[in-house]
């Protein structure tokens, strides 16, 4: 089944209604005219070096930066987030616009910008400063010009998206008390692509132990606990998994043994499990996890081991990314292609994808994901670089989508239903 977003001609008159206030006109000619500032935003926030678990200089700079530009309030919760409140009239819903502050670049790494043209190469100058300086403008511009609003926006800086980080920023905003009815991530940068839905991910470290021993003496004695998980690599690879919604299983690293003549008291591997459907998702891990114990059970059996000289294998879950999708007609999906549409932004891909959306799509709220603007590459190598060209389009659509959900004071009503409160 093939799906595309909707927007129905309600929502479509709505955004025509907000194209045709006269602030926010000057709000998108606006991003535009400050696009250099938004370029500078981006290449100063890079050359912060923000490794996993290591976000903290970054982050107060991107506090600071908001505070400077005019919002009220910014401060950092629990975790070191950094959230800003842009207010509305009042009983309005409360759309969370978000981009990540972590890279996936260790400590040491050189994150000096090298220009080109209009190329700029540095690792984390698109994933996701792109995000970041887009927020930055969005904010610039309704402040600049006084755009009154129904709802509320807050706009976050989130640490943890990035691989083992496992979304922890984004995960502690929506775990603690909050008002918030939906979010717009800002993340990669193409502004044509518009997301669907959020791809769950279960990870698991599979680990195999056992005694030991000379690969001559001990050999018909002492199980391997190679031996065991290749066993089990080989039971699940025989697994067919099913197909809709998608569900894909990996070992991405395995690692084990210490001589070539002894047999293997540990050996590990790393699982990564994804699907569309959490519930799929979750039935899928279980069987794998059995099916990964019947490998170990076999292995003793075919060398009748017991006691210390069978292996035995244990799990450690060491990532665990919610599954979420929208209906293709929900709040932020007609908000956000009417969006495009109004600004003639072509939608060429409607995909899943592992952002921090996935967090607020398991709480069954509205979320998806925006692009931050102009053209990327090689992101989470060291040669990512992005290119600017035309990089204003992300803030013109975030602020439409925006302002179409939380609504524009006297003019629309919001899309964005109030969830909680
Ligand atoms: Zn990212």
């Amino acid at each position: 089944m093939t799906h595309l977003p909707i927007c129905t001609e309600e929502v479509a008159n709505k955004i025509q209604a907000i194209l045709s206030d006269p602030l926010v006109k000057l709000a998108l000619e606006q991003t535009k005219e400050e696009q250099k500032q938004r370029i500078a935003d981006q290449i100063q926030l890079t050359e912060i070096a923000s490794p996993p678990f290591k976000e903290e200089a970054r982050a107060k700079v991107f506090a600071r930066m908001l505070t400077e530009i005019g919002i009220d309030n910014v401060h950092q919760d629990e975790i070191g987030n950094v959230i800003g409140r842009i207010k509305g009239a009042g009983n309005g819903p409360v759309l969370v616009i978000g981009a990540h502050l972590d890279t996936v670049f260790p400590d040491g790494t050189d994150v000096k910008v090298r220009q080109e043209g209009t190329k700029y190469y540095a690792p984390g100058i698109s994933d996701d400063d792109g995000g970041l300086a887009s927020i930055l403008q969005v904010a610039r511009c309704l402040i600049k010009q006084k755009i009154k609003t129904v709802g509320d926006i807050v706009l976050v800086g989130t640490l943890g998206e990035e691989g083992n980080g496992d979304l922890r920023g984004c995960k502690a905003l929506f775990a603690t008390d909050n008002d918030y009815d939906g979010m717009l991530a800002i993340d990669s940068a193409s502004v044509h692509r518009l997301c669907r839905g959020g791809i769950g991910c279960k990870r698991y470290r599979v680990i195999f132990e056992g005694l030991g021993g000379h690969s001559l003496h001990k050999f018909g004695i002492v199980v391997s606990a190679i031996h065991g998980l290749a066993r089990a690599i080989t039971m699940i690879d025989e697994l067919v998994p099913p197909t809709e919604p998608k569900c894909t299983f990996n070992f991405g690293v395995i690692k084990g043994g210490t001589s070539i003549n002894a047999i293997a008291a540990r050996a590990e591997a790393e699982l990564d499990i994804r699907s569309e459907s959490q519930e799929v998702l979750q039935t899928f891990v279980n069987k794998v996890l059995e099916i990964i114990k019947q490998a170990c059970d076999e292995e003793n059996k075919r060398w009748k081991a017991s006691g210390e000289n069978a292996v035995k294998v244990t799990f450690e879950q060491i990532g665990d990314r919610p599954a979420g999708v929208n209906a293709d007609d929900a709040s932020v999906i007609q908000a956000a292609y009417g969006s495009m549409n109004a600004l003639g932004i072509s939608l060429d891909k409607y995909p899943f994808a592992a952002t921090d959306q996935n967090v607020p799509l398991s709480y069954g709220l509205p979320a998806t994901t925006l692009g931050a603007g102009g053209t990327e590459g090689n992101n989470h190598a060291l040669s990512e670089w992005w290119d600017s060209t035309d990089a204003w389009q992300s803030p013109q659509l975030i602020i439409l989508t925006a302002l179409t959900l939380v609504g524009l004071k006297d003019k629309t009503t919001p899309v964005l239903k109030i969830h909680k409160k």
